[in-house]
């Protein structure tokens, strides 16, 4: 069996027993171990400050562009290979394995088109030039500088590659080395990424480190310049947070977490029009991609009392029996499996708990836990149970919610305490205004279905690159991607001031 390394000090090394065993969701099968026990993970990150920080600075924006370019091709030429690691690691589908890796190299390639636009600077400029005093001599100007720290990326199980990648874009298009940790349990495609990363030849030293294994030590090594990026769940989110070296160090720390995403479809959409057929279409496929396990996916849906019916017997007819999950490498596999045992039981227990306030109308639950989980359709009893607004059930489950009026919409949406995406089936503008007021402050992203976007919508679920991705309250109030964006977490804004010759001389 394969033994998992890591990639520090510019070098590929094994961590020491106890090692965790990364194995096939569907079958069981040992896969590969991992460990980072050993590793001087202080070291690693003195390694990258000291050397893949002056390098990647050193470089204008072009060149990093270059650089994304580079890597997202040397990934791209390990896809075959990529394809079926990820399937055979987290049970995913074909298709749903080429979302995950096409979406990594799209966003790199993003990242490299939009430093084109950003020059042969080394840093951003934000603003124009201001007189600050009666004179316009005294000016001043904000600038917005790479840290001189480590960025440090602690991925969840979903998205081995597209997670490692939509981070490093913008971290390395800011100026900053990082260090990447994927989730433990679907590492495998992670690190055969890296490996075609690291063979390219590209990576300057000390720009890229691959922690395989457990985070250990890591945030005990974490300084002032470092920042953390963090994508999985509330609970680890808020133990990095707290943890007393961040605190201390005030370390900027960006949290994606859990969110319980929220479809409206408003009353004036009527069954079987084009606005309707959107919503089932892509209701069916953020339910079953991935096996639901997208933190993009919808959990909640709120819809007339009229739609009830109709939709509940569209979804059983769509749903049962395409979706039956299925070992992916059998043929015409439309779903495939949760990624790990463990999830399997925790989407069963957090099942059981929605299941107080709701009940299957669509499928049923299995009775025993199972990474072949089915698709299931629930109805809310009571609308308002927290228990429905609060849990995440990250797998191919979605709960209906009828509602009297669009106010009564926009309440339950909120109930969820901030999302990651909501969106509205709607083709009224007045209903358009509203749920901008009444939802904007409460979501990261606010998609509108209507007719006229039925043919080009990519849905809820795709998180693009030009697009801001990160949600306020239990959505972890962070912020990636969105284009130039993105790199803000990375960069300290310095107000500058001083004589306007020398300024515009510096600044051009
Ligand atoms: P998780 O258990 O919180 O793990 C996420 C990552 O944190 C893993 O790499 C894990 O490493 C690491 N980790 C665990 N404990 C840590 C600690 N004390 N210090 C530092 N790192 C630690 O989450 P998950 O089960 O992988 O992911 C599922 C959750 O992620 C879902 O709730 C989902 O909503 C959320 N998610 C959010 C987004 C988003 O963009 N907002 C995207 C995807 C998923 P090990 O694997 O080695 O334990």
């Amino acid at each position: 069996m394969q033994a998992l390394s890591s990639y520090v000090l510019d070098r590929w090394q094994e961590g020491r027993a106890p090692f965790t065993t990364l194995s096939n969701p569907v079958t069981g099968e040992a896969l590969a171990t991992a460990s980072s026990n050993g590793l001087d993970l202080g070291a690693a990150l003195a390694h990258a400050r000291a050397h893949g920080g002056p390098a990647l600075r050193a470089m204008t924006f072009v060149q990093r562009g270059a650089l994304l370019e580079g890597l997202a091709k040397a990934i791209h030429s390990a896809r075959d290979e990529l394809l079926e690691l990820s399937i055979a690691n987290t049970g995913v589908t074909r298709s749903d394995a080429k979302f995950d890796i096409d979406g990594g190299t799209a966003t790199l390639t993003s990242y490299a088109t939009l430093a084109k636009s950003l020059g042969e600077r080394r840093f951003l400029l934000d603003g124009e030039l201001e007189q600050l005093g009666r004179s316009p001599r005294f000016a001043g100007r904000h600038v917005r500088m790479p840290l001189h720290g480590v960025a440090i990326h602690i991925n969840a199980f979903n998205f081995p590659i597209w997670g490692l990648a939509e981070k490093l874009a913008c971290a390395f298009l800011a100026g900053m080395p990082v260090l990447s940790k994927p989730a433990t349990s679907t590492a495998l495609p992670t690190v055969r990424a890296v490996r075609a990363m690291v063979d390219s030849g590209l990576l300057p030293a000390g720009s890229f480190s691959l922690l395989t294994g457990s985070a250990g030590t890591l945030l005990e090594q974490v300084s002032a310049q470092d920042v953390i990026a963090f994508t999985g769940s509330a609970d680890t989110g808020l133990k990095i947070r707290s943890h007393p070296r961040v605190a201390a160090e005030s370390v900027r720390v960006n949290i994606e977490a859990d969110s319980l995403n929220a479809v409206v479809v408003a009353p004036d959409v009527e069954a079987g029009s084009e606005t309707y057929e959107l919503f089932l279409r892509e209701l069916v496929r953020e339910m079953t991609q991935k096996s639901g396990q997208k933190c993009t996916a919808t959990r909640r849906v709120i819809l007339p009392e009229a739609l009830l019916e109709p939709v509940i017997t569209a979804l059983g007819e769509r749903l049962l029996p395409e979706f039956a999950p299925r070992n992916p490498v059998e043929e015409h596999v439309r779903m495939g499996a949760l990624a790990a045992t463990a999830q399997g039981a925790d989407v069963l227990a957090k099942a059981g708990l929605v299941l107080t306030a709701a009940d299957v109308v669509v499928g049923a639950l299995p009775t025993e836990a199972t990474t072949l989980f089915p698709p299931v359709v629930l109805r809310a009893r009571d609308v308002r149970a927290s228990v429905l607004h609060e849990v995440e059930v990250f797998g191919p489950l979605v709960t209906l919610f009828p509602a009297a009026s669009s106010t009564e919409a926009w309440e339950l949406v909120r109930l969820g305490g901030g999302t990651l995406v909501s969106t509205v089936y709607t083709d009224d503008l007045g209903t358009s205004l509203e749920a901008l007021e009444a939802l904007g402050p409460f979501t990261g992203r606010l998609l509108f279905g209507s007719a006229r976007i039925a043919e080009f919508s990519t849905g809820p679920g795709l998180v693009l690159p030009q697009m801001a991705h990160g949600g306020p309250g239990r959505a972890g109030g962070g912020l990636e991607l969105g284009g130039v964006r993105g790199l803000g977490f990375y960069l300290q804004t310095v107000a500058v001031q001083g004589a306007r010759p020398i300024l515009e001389k510096m600044f051009g």
